[in-house]
């Protein structure tokens, strides 16, 4: 194992470093839908603090969604109290490449 990717060199990198690490080949398609309008019914909104990616964010009261950098953890689809996600993988051969070295 060379020194680049050793395991106690992945752990000394902040979760940032890592993620940027990685490669996204973005269907135009969304793969994750929200339906806001069961979405804004939503008090607790757990996904803006449970998306590893922080791909939701607020804008005000509202929810907002970008698909883009998902890295499909499925926890959004898990967690959501109301139902309002719709949720699949990406395409064959699209989304994110993990890149761990
Ligand atoms: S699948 Fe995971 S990374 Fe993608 S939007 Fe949902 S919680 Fe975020």
């Amino acid at each position: 194992m060379t020194e680049q990717s050793s395991p106690e060199r992945a752990r000394a990198l902040r979760l940032e470093d890592l993620l940027g690490r990685d490669i996204y080949d973005v269907d135009e398609e969304p793969h994750i839908t929200v339906d806001y309008e069961k979405c804004s019914k939503c008090d607790a909104k757990p996904c803006l603090y449970l998306c590893p990616a922080g791909c939701y964010t607020l804008s005000g009261n509202r929810v907002l969604f970008s698909y883009e950098g998902c890295l499909e953890c499925g926890t959004c689809r898990a967690i959501c109290p109301m139902g309002a996600v719709r949720w699949s993988y990406p395409k064959s051969g699209r989304g994110v490449f993990y890149r761990f070295t």
